[in-house]
């Protein structure tokens, strides 16, 4: 008899990566589908980071690493925080985990017991949700607004927050709403923090280097609330490092204690020439990567005007990350001839199958009215993509 566990019936399947799989089938099949659902550089990791994995392999970085991390690559993570952030942390404050969602893993599993609540400012990256989940952890939706740029103020922090409220969990800039909290923002935000002593924060900074207007501020930088943020970062979007795995955290040294032990029972330690790799990206210069920021940036202002022109779509600008997320609501309660579209999820599955475009739907992010689209695709893509969508939408509104 087939019989999964209780966690894994209560776990929803990554909305993202599920989309991916989707195209992925579509295409094996022959359908011309441009994906847009993943959140992945379409560039190639630069030259010199593969460099750096070739010479590890010949240097015999095939053995087990320490848990946390090579001490090489612990004290180069620790130069990064410093000279791009202004933050410190010593290398043994610092754990490196294979990709920043293991990351995020061990300091929820580190950190939330059965019942806590953890806040998560909507629309939050899928995964964050079902972490919390595995933990025993309850989820706690904070809705914003696409007018206030989708981002949280101290009085809507404050309203959440009971004496269940362990942890709240946010990225900036955000995946999927694009949004950058300014420095002056976070610090407004820490005060609120700072009152309630037994809450802790992770601050999900893995698109720092995607950021197209601002300074990237790093909440840990307000000294009064350092001693409970956890910081997370990684190489997979800004060095287009997404199948190296490679992520990490800085944190008060108790809780990189704890993730180290958990990392310890649950992988040992990330792939030692994927840490190599690691250590020359965050030992670079970040103008080396600048190429890819700036393209990101162009497609963002064509995807951006594109929607913009098409009725029934609400945007406003994404300053960071490769994300548009656009209100819909509109659009719900119109009908095609495959049905009605009466959320998001029928409105990506309208998109894919009508105009072949795969797009992940707002339900999975915590926020209904929204579609996700991401444009780290060629601009040849995105304008066959454009092109699309519009024809679909005008379908349902002429
Ligand atoms: N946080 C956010 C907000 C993300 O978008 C991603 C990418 N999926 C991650 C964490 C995890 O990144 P990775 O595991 O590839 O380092
Ligand atoms: N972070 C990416 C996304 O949101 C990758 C997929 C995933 O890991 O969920 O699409």
């Amino acid at each position: 008899m087939e019989k999964t566990s209780a966690l894994i019936n209560r776990l929803s399947e990554s909305a993202t990566l599920a989309m991916a799989r989707m195209t992925r089938e579509l295409k094996a099949k022959g359908i011309d589908i441009i994906g847009l659902s993943l959140g992945e550089p379409d560039f190639d990791t630069p030259e010199f980071i593969k460099d750096a994995a070739k010479q590890a392999i010949d240097d015999n970085f095939s053995h087990y690493t320490p848990v946390n991390g090579l001490q090489s690559l612990r004290d180069a993570i620790s130069k990064k925080f410093k000279r791009d952030n202004d933050l410190d942390y010593s290398a043994d404050q610092i754990v490196v985990s294979t990709g920043a969602k293991q990351s995020i893993a061990n300091v929820v599993l580190s950190l939330v017991s059965e019942g806590d609540e953890v806040l998560l400012p909507a629309p939050y990256w899928v995964s964050y949700s079902e972490i919390v989940k595995v933990a025993g952890g309850i989820p706690v939706i904070i809705e914003t607004s696409i007018e206030d740029d989708f981002k949280i103020t101290p009085a809507l922090l404050e309203k959440h927050i009971n004496d269940r409220t362990k942890m709240i969990i946010y990225s900036s800039p955000c995946n999927p709403s694009g949004s950058v909290y300014t420095g002056k923002e976070l610090s407004d935000l820490s005060e609120v923090i700072e009152k309630h002593e037994q809450l802790f924060v992770i601050s999900d900074e893995i698109y720092e280097l995607i950021n197209y207007q601002s300074v990237h501020a790093s909440l840990a930088h307000n000294k009064s609330i350092y001693d409970r943020v956890i910081t997370v970062n990684g190489v997979s979007k800004g060095f287009a490092m997404t199948g190296w795995r490679l992520g990490y955290i800085g944190a008060p040294k108790w809780i990189a204690d704890a993730c180290n032990k958990i990392q310890g029972q649950f992988t040992s330690a990330p792939c030692a020439v994927s840490q190599k790799a690691a250590e020359a990206a965050v030992l670079a210069n970040p103008d080396q990567v600048r190429y890819m920021i700036d393209a990101f940036k162009q497609r963002r202002d064509y995807v951006l005007g594109r929607l913009e022109a098409m009725p029934g779509v609400k945007i406003n600008t994404p300053e960071g990350a490769f994300y548009a997320f656009p209100d819909i609501s509109a659009l719900l309660g119109k009908t095609w001839s495959g049905g009605s579209i009466e959320n998001s999820q029928d409105l990506a599955m309208y998109f894919l199958e009508e105009a072949h475009v795969a797009v992940v739907a707002g339900e999975a992010f915590g926020d209904p009215n929204g579609l996700r689209i991401s444009y780290a695709a060629s601009m040849e893509d995105l304008e066959k993509a454009m092109d699309r969508i519009e024809k679909a939408v005008k379908a349902l509104t002429d």
